[in-house]
């Protein structure tokens, strides 16, 4: 069958073929069905024309880091069916703003931010918002995410938030280059997945973890991610203004 691709879709297109077939390996050497994983497309700095390409190929998820990028670009996107996910640091004085526009929020780090999705979130029409709670896995100052040890202390405070419903860890992980480093830092992040499923069992559905990006994500779901955050693999690389 001949397409008549437009040079984005024939660019995210090729790109996405690639990276399936990749995420298929890697769930077929870890025994995973590729079902257990979801393929977000992260879309900061793209342009809606070639976000549009993704969603028609057949992406379902998104990911925007800022607040403002995505309001400026959601009405020129696809989004029917499409599960639309915050990704970058939110200040609480753009909770407001965005609870209601997204999914899910993947960065939260503090008490404090939680309860001003809470409260935000229990003024929209569904009354609560799906969130993750970020770890800064690798303990790097320049980094956002609470440190491991805090975790279980923040789950406490933060579980019965009757706005928000934890379902899971996000981590963004250092530059490594080595495939054995990589993997002990997402197998890290498994356990402390798997711990805290075991310990909050009524108030947090502890069902995603959100790991891997462009240049490590066949070791994260060798690890046990079950959503993977995929930028400039998917759309080329990206041009800040
Ligand atoms: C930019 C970004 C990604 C995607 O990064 P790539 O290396 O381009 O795949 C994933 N997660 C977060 C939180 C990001 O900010």
């Amino acid at each position: 069958m001949m397409a008549n691709w437009s040079a984005d879709e024939q660019l995210v297109r090729d790109n996405l073929k690639r990276i399936e077939e990749r995420l298929s390996e890697a769930c077929l050497k870890a025994g995973r069905k590729r079902e257990e994983v979801t393929l977000m497309a992260v879309t900061k700095t793209v342009s809606p024309e070639r976000i549009n390409a993704a969603l028609s190929a057949g992406i379902t998820c998104i990911g925007e880091n800022r607040v403002q990028e995505f309001l400026a670009k959601k009405d020129s996107l696809q989004l029917e069916g499409v599960q639309k996910h915050l990704i970058g640091h939110l200040q609480t004085n753009k909770v407001r703003r965005i609870v209601g526009e997204v999914d899910m929020i993947q960065s939260v780090d503090s008490v404090h931010l939680a309860e001003a999705i809470s409260k935000a979130a229990q003024n929209t029409e569904k009354g609560m918002i799906d969130v993750l709670v970020e770890v800064n896995i690798g303990g790097e100052e320049s980094k956002s995410g609470i440190a491991p040890e805090q975790l279980d202390e923040l789950l406490s405070e933060i579980s019965g938030f009757s706005g928000i419903r934890v379902r899971g860890l996000m981590a963004i992980p250092p530059i490594l280059t080595e495939e054995t480093k990589k993997r002990a830092i997402f197998s890290q992040m498994r356990k402390l997945f798997i711990d805290i499923r075991g310990k909050f069992v009524d108030n947090v559905s502890m069902d995603i973890l959100s790991m891997g990006m462009s240049l490590d994500y066949v070791e994260a779901v060798l690890e046990g991610s079950t959503m993977v955050r995929i930028g400039s693999s998917l759309f080329g690389e990206r041009h800040y203004q």
